[in-house]
């Protein structure tokens, strides 16, 4: 494979980017958050020097692989979210249908003009999804992410859950996922939580309820009801100081989740969900 096509084919994409940022949208690098940092940065406006607070190990090879990517012209300028959603808000319309909305679990309306929509809760929020966009009912800017993440939802429809829970290393082709799981959301979690379990029971509330399993399972089991037809667990396991064991934390996912959203989506959501609950302790902690 000629080194075009290699890099092309394994990219780097704004997430990568947005992962080894500490994600406190500081505006150290002259932009509001670190996503607008990401976003640029792939398509070469802006220098990764530019934040001084990317993790450095992480850092050095994504650099050299990204000034490679750019010398060969990749990603520049029109590869962005925009084009994701450009492609998405098309092939939406066919799935705009009562059908779909029965199978995704929303509900189907049809404005004046005759635009067709679907109307479905979201982690607390009801969204609205149209060709010309997705928006918030109570009002919250929605991320291009969040957008493309709903766009992804409604097409191609969604199964019925099987109510069997697995860790992400049982899903299909999932082996490139597990370590960014583990090292963006499990980890971070449980460090953040380490000693104070009731901080993160805290944190969960709201966006988790409390749910009873087989004794021994975890310490703490949360359910979160993201969208009607994906719910994920979370698995808490205080720290045994004792025993030398530090505190742990473990998605768990439903055993037919594949057939709904894409690995992709998946370690978005998780990385959404872990957001929030470190920013909820940490305002916790303020307070
Ligand atoms: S300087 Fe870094 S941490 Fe701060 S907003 Fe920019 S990308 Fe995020």
């Amino acid at each position: 494979m000629d080194e075009k096509r290699e890099l092309l084919k394994n990219r780097i994409v704004p997430l990568d980017i947005y992962r080894i940022t500490p994600k406190t949208n500081c505006g150290d690098c002259g932009y509001p958050t670190c996503l607008a940092f990401a976003t640029q940065a792939v398509v070469g406006e802006n220098s990764l020097d530019a934040c001084p607070h990317l993790d450095p190990d992480a850092l050095h090879p994504l650099r050299e692989r990204l000034e490679r990517q750019l010398g060969q012209g990749i990603g520049k300028k029109r590869e962005s979210f925009e084009k994701t959603l450009e492609f998405l808000r098309a092939e939406v319309s066919r799935w705009l249908t009562p059908a779909n909305a029965s199978a995704v679990g929303a509900e189907f309306f049809t404005l004046e003009g005759g635009e067709a929509g679907l109307r479905l809760p979201y982690w607390g929020d009801t969204v609205v999804v149209t060709t010309s966009d997705v928006i918030s009912l109570k009002g919250r800017a929605l991320s291009p992410w969040e957008k493309i993440f709903l766009y992804n939802y409604v097409v191609g429809g969604a199964v019925e859950p099987s109510e069997r829970w697995v860790g992400m290393e049982s899903l299909p082709n999932s082996v490139s996922k597990i370590k960014s799981l583990r090292a963006h959301c499990e980890e971070p979690l449980a460090k953040a939580f380490a000693d104070d379990a009731s901080a993160l029971r805290a944190a969960a509330s709201g966006l988790f309820h409390e749910v009873e399993t087989a004794q021994g399972e975890a310490d703490w089991v949360g359910e979160c009801d993201l969208l009607p037809k994906v719910r994920l667990r979370l698995l808490w396991w205080s720290a045994d100081l004792q025993e030398g064991f530090p505190a742990r934390v473990k998605f768990l996912f439903d055993a037919r989740v594949l057939e709904t959203l894409d690995l992709e989506s998946l370690l978005f959501a998780c990385e959404q969900i872990v957001e929030r609950l470190l920013e909820k302790g940490r305002r916790a902690r303020e307070d």
